[in-house]
């Protein structure tokens, strides 16, 4: 047992960041770290099981389910509730020194760990934009009730969470035009097989989707994406004209980590690369030297784009409160820590579901595009509620 204060900041409270917290959270319990004290900081008061926004569109209960308080998260449930261990900031980081945090009502933070996990963020309907929970409910019901009312709507962006959406729409509204819209010659992630792609086509094709590949559309600067009835007709490089009432773009994120600016011009490198990524070691520690004790699990690391995927930032987070573990460990056992570097494995499976009953898998030897098996797959694996009983195991239970 180690009387010691510990004071790990964790920025970014979603897949990565609950990760390392619950997984350190325990380990203070347990492991002999009773003044381990986690504060976990988000701008946002919930956080959002992004995974199931292609449902929530059409489906406005489900929607409900995906928002989650952030207060509940570790206190009271994980820490003596009289003398609270850990806590719940609402607040947006705005800089980094090499001590301290620094967050939008002022405070300055100083900590002894740091895990930066602030993500990247999806253009709306992938997201949501509310900082407060209440906020969020509205926002998520709000998006619902725009894709009921528009009649005609084009999704540009034939990734996996395209797809997804385009097949929910489809699903759900036979009667609306539904276009889906991709630059690429084929749907979904390259590195999987033509099967899953021709899978997908077929399966949206049956929901009413009509797709066009290799289609670029030129999209004016001051289109806002922000999921109201717009109409437009935009223009793709074919010369083709779509005209729609709602368009939703799922073309790729955006990285904000202004955040780190202050810190690399007091050192005078660069630890962000040109897209604003935050640089990493191979133990996912912040790359330089002098900050050892910094650690960036997920989204928005530098690493490759196959591994910007939930299953591999929770991967990352648990790779990371290892190394966070033996580094809190090692002046009690009076030897340095041993890091555990990050495996570097990508994205190797792939599971889409397209509407309710459909959709494609490829993973663990099999590859199901047509096939009706990729449907049963893709219906029993993640169709039914995108995994949202898995997420609803971090929380405490709702109030009915
Ligand atoms: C619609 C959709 C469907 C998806 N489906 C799948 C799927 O089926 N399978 C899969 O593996 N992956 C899927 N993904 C990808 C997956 O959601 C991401 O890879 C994952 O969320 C990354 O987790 P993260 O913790 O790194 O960051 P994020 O989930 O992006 O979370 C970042 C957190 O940081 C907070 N934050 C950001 N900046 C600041 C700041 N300055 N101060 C304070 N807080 C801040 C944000 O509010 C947020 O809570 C999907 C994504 C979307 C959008």
């Amino acid at each position: 047992m180690s009387a010691r204060e510990i004071h790990v900041i964790v920025v970014g409270v979603s897949v990565a960041g609950i990760k390392v917290a619950k997984t350190l959270a325990t380990f203070g319990k347990t492991g002999g770290y009773p003044n381990l004290r986690i504060t976990l900081v988000d701008r946002n008061a919930y956080h959002y099981h992004a995974l199931g926004a292609p449902r929530s569109i059409v489906d406005k209960e489900f929607g409900k389910k995906l928002i989650f308080p952030l207060s509940t998260l570790l206190t009271p449930h994980e820490a003596d509730p009289y003398s609270p261990k850990h806590r719940f900031i609402h607040a947006e980081l705005t800089s980094v020194s090499a001590t301290n945090v620094i967050l939008s009502d002022g405070q300055s933070l100083p900590f002894d760990y740091l895990v930066l996990s602030t993500g990247a963020r999806n253009r709306l309907p992938a997201n949501l934009r509310s900082s407060t929970l209440a906020d969020a409910q509205e926002e998520a019901a709000r998006m619902h009730d725009t894709v009921a009312r528009a009649e005609s709507i084009l999704v540009v962006g034939g990734g996996a969470v395209g797809v997804e959406m385009a097949g929910e729409i489809g699903h759900a509204y036979p009667d609306k035009s539904v276009t889906l819209v991709h630059s690429g010659p084929r749907l979904l992630p390259l590195n999987f097989k033509p099967a899953i792609s021709e899978g997908a086509v077929t399966k949206l094709k049956k929901v009413g989707v009509t797709v066009y590949l290799n289609e670029k559309i030129s999209i004016p600067a001051d289109t806002p994406f922000d999921c109201t009835i717009r109409p437009l007709t935009l223009t793709g490089v074919s010369g083709r004209e779509y005209t729609s009432d709602l368009q939703i773009l799922v073309t790729g994120t955006q990285l904000h980590t202004e955040y780190m600016e202050s810190l690399e011009s007091a050192l005078g490198t660069p630890l962000r690369d040109a897209r604003g990524a935050l640089l990493v070691n191979k133990y996912l520690q912040l790359d330089s030297p002098q900050f050892t004790n910094i650690f960036v699990p997920g989204d928005v690391n530098n690493l490759p784009a196959g591994a910007k995927f939930a299953l591999k930032a929770a991967e990352q987070a648990a790779n990371v409160a290892q190394n966070l573990i033996a580094l809190i460990k090692a002046p009690e056992a009076g030897k340095p820590a041993v890091l555990k570097p990050w495996d570097g494995s990508l994205m190797n499976l792939i599971l889409v579901p397209i509407g309710r009953n459909m959709g494609v898998f490829q993973g663990m030897g099999l590859t199901l595009g047509n096939s009706w098996w990729g449907d049963v797959m893709a219906r029993n694996m993640k169709g039914k509620d995108y995994f949202l009983s898995q997420k609803e195991k971090d929380f405490p239970p709702r109030k009915p």
